[in-house]
């Protein structure tokens, strides 16, 4: 049974004060919702990282991710934060390829497959984010853009790597727009990941691989997206940033 999860991405928000309100905010509104079958991830800016960790490990039910790392193993490259340095801190996850990454910091699919040989190499979990601009939808080529992101930066993997991986489908017109993916679309991008997962390795990996959505998801439309057979839960931008609002979408699992 593959796992669902929840994880907001606080992107450039919150100092450290006001990061800890709000992750002791959550921890409390969650502690008596997660199910068994669930996970809470939550990814801070890196400032953070040390901390929440620290916070989590007497409460299980919430883990921590960053939102990017550099792709080598250490060395002469200037305010970067490397993958063995995130997990030094206790975090678990790392957000590789998100669209603003793509688009402000020219992160293509050579240097994001880089990122995932590290981040899986230390031992961390990707959630690795794949989706298509408005006008390539608008084009009708997001089913091959979404292919050709997970051909150049995934499928290098191994079986036993990949496994490994939380791919996150976010259309990038949905992110932060307010516009999100019907249901119908969604379930359909998603649908067309794990076939294309499936063939690249086994079906047996694709119907244990936990695909989230993220797009303007909030408290209203959560349950409808994550009541679609492929969405196994969401990466969350601006709702993350509101504890009751995220608590309300984590909460979908358990009504
Ligand atoms: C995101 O940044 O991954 C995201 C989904 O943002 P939002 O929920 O604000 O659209």
């Amino acid at each position: 049974m593959r796992k669902n999860i929840v994880a907001g991405n606080w992107k450039m928000n919150l100092d450290h004060a006001a990061g800890l309100q709000l992750f002791a905010e959550i921890v409390n509104l969650v502690k008596v919702d997660v199910n068994g079958n669930q996970e809470v991830v939550v990814c801070p800016p890196f400032i953070h990282l040390s901390s929440l960790a620290e916070l989590v490990k007497s409460n299980s039910t919430v883990s921590i991710g960053a939102q990017n790392c550099h792709h080598a193993d250490s060395g002469a490259y200037t305010g970067e934060i490397s993958a063995a340095m995130i997990k030094s801190t206790g975090a678990e996850y790392v957000i590789i390829g998100h669209s603003e990454r793509r688009a402000f910091f020219a992160e293509d699919d050579l240097l994001l497959a880089q990122k995932l040989d590290i981040v899986l190499k230390n031992g961390l979990t990707p959630i690795f984010c794949i989706g298509e601009t408005l006008e390539q939808r608008n084009a009708g080529t997001h089913f091959d853009v979404i292919e050709n992101q997970l051909k150049e930066a995934a499928f290098h993997l191994e079986e036993n790597q990949f496994k490994n991986l939380v791919l996150a489908y976010e259309p990038v017109w949905a992110i932060g727009t307010g516009l999100t993916a019907t249901p119908e679309q969604a379930q359909e991008v998603h649908a067309f990941i794990r076939s294309k997962v499936g063939s690249q390795y086994s079906i047996q990996l694709a119907n244990d691989l936990t695909i989230l959505y993220g797009g303007s998801c909030n408290p209203k439309n959560a349950a409808e997206l994550f009541g679609q057979e492929d969405i196994d839960g969401g990466l969350i931008g601006g709702a993350s940033l509101k504890a009751r609002d995220f608590v309300d979408i984590i909460k979908v699992f358990n009504s």
